[in-house]
């Protein structure tokens, strides 16, 4: 790896833990002087003589000041996350302390790192790849069973090793196909063109598949937006209550949620539903529709992945909601349809009534009766037609623009192989397809790109 970032060479400190008050705080450094660094304020013993892998329970001392009585773990390069020497500080959690002990640190020669300059520092070290070590980000925000498998996958290189085969048949046939223009006055051709050609074909089923994964992929790490609508008093705001009191979701921090906009969060089976416009719902403002079709719901019918149309079955006429149903399909909005109330009426009649339309869930939003249903009809609704039990998910934006270059490549090549055009050319092509799969997982990299991955991680990471 050529690319060295300025500061590379620097001994770097940053608190490993979440700011504020906790039982442990965690002080991290890494670099040619991190032990040296921590040794120089640690009296009790020689740390620079120790083992790596080995923890020492001592006192902390700067200028004559003990600042903590802490257990210092040793990590020695190569063997350590960012192949660098290690030092973790375990202190008393009090930021008072932790801010002691890195200003000490720093005084001592070690400079504050940047956001995930650490896992910057294990990609330059070839410790993960690039898309491992978003993972790593990505794994760190988790919030659901879904969205830390994923990651998790990912980190151990699944996606990873998914690519890297195909770039080395890809190299060698390029690499062979380069040759015959050294070739060219003779004619020959090195490269099997029938095999290229099979290559190229399941490289292109295998991109098609990942990119496919990429929705359900999204959906498991930002979650999905579901708009509930339907006329005043169809019992919008109770259904939305009914589905927090049952599911509402802990979360602190999820991509892509602003926080200016009130968004309730609930999670389904380790699916994150965002409740658009829950405000809207909740004051019974004019914002409440008197028809689909009015300009706001319409909007927000259309900002949602899923709009669940929430109809009273008493004040339903069937002709009604045929016409809804009707403007739901022809704006191509993925909807549930769910009769409400079905406790005011008998159940069996409120089915017969709606007999003739098909897939309507009924529910009474008050007593939760079937909001299981619901949610397993919800659940479906994001999945469908979706990869299922695909155990590599795209869940990272860079990666799937990536990948859909590398896809565009393998086309022209393959349209380059039907027409027999020349093998300079066809090079090219494959030296195009080659460099989007590098940017993925870093082989191909520059300032910029590693910039805009690793700003996005947290400090301390
Ligand atoms: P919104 O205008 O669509 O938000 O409707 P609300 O949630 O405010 O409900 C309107 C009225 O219907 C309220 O009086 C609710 O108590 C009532 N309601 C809501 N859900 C049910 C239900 O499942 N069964 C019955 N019987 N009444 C309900």
């Amino acid at each position: 790896m050529s690319l060295r970032l300025s500061g590379w060479d620097d001994t770097i400190v940053a608190l490993a833990t979440p700011p504020g008050i906790g039982a442990l705080g965690i002080v991290r450094l890494s670099g040619k002087e991190a032990i040296n660094v921590v040794a120089s304020l640690f009296p009790s013993k020689d740390l620079t003589k120790q083992a790596s892998h080995t923890l020492h329970v001592g006192y902390l001392k700067s200028m004559g000041n003990v600042l903590d009585e802490v257990v210092v773990s040793l990590y020695k390069a190569p063997r350590s996350y960012t192949g660098e020497d290690i030092a973790e500080i375990s202190c008393h959690g009090s930021p008072f302390i932790l801010r002691q002990v890195i200003d000490a640190c720093v005084q001592k020669g070690a400079r504050m790192a940047k956001p995930g300059e650490f896992t910057q520092r294990a990609f330059l070290a070839g410790k993960l790849d690039l898309a491992q070590a978003e993972a790593v980000a990505d794994l760190i925000v988790s919030n659901t069973e879904a969205s830390r498998k994923t990651a998790l996958n990912n980190m151990r290189g699944r996606f990873s090793h998914s690519l890297k085969d195909l770039r080395e048949q890809l190299i060698k046939f390029s690499a062979l196909i380069e040759l015959e223009l050294d070739f060219s006055q003779e004619d020959v051709e090195f490269a099997d063109r029938a095999q290229l050609k099979q290559l190229i074909e399941n490289a292109k089923i295998q991109t098609e598949k990942l990119l496919r994964s990429f929705q359900l992929g999204n959906v498991i790490k930002n979650g999905v937006s579901i708009a509930i609508v339907g006329k005043p008093n169809a019992g919008k705001s109770t259904l939305l209550n009914t589905l927090l009191n049952e599911d509402r979701a802990i979360v602190s921090d999820i991509p892509g949620t602003t926080r200016d906009t009130i968004e309730e969060i609930i999670n389904i089976d380790g699916i994150l539903f965002r409740l658009i416009d829950t405000a809207g719902i909740r004051s019974h403002s004019a914002d409440a529709i008197e028809s689909v079709g009015i300009e706001r719901s319409r909007q927000k019918m259309q900002q949602a992945d899923v709009v669940l149309y929430l109809f009273d079955v008493n004040e339903t006429p069937v002709e009604e909601l045929v016409k809804t149903i009707d403007d739901l399909q022809r704006q191509q909005i993925n909807h549930l349809l769910v009769a409400n109330k079905v406790d005011s009426l008998d159940e069996g009649e409120a089915r017969r009534k709606f007999s003739g339309v098909a897939n309507v869930i009924f529910i009474s939003a008050i007593s939760g009766l079937h909001t299981e249903v619901l949610k397993e009809r919800m659940v479906d609704a994001v999945l469908r037609d979706k990869v299922q039990g695909e155990d590599v998910v795209v869940t990272n934006a860079r990666h799937y623009h990536s990948l859909q270059e590398v896809n565009k490549s393998l086309r022209d090549i393959e349209e380059g192989m039907t027409n027999k055009i020349p093998g300079d050319l066809l090079s090219l092509d494959i030296r195009r397809c080659l460099h989007y799969l590098g940017t993925i997982t870093g082989e191909v990299s520059n300032d910029d790109l590693l910039d805009y991955v690793f700003s996005k991680f947290c400090i301390g990471k």
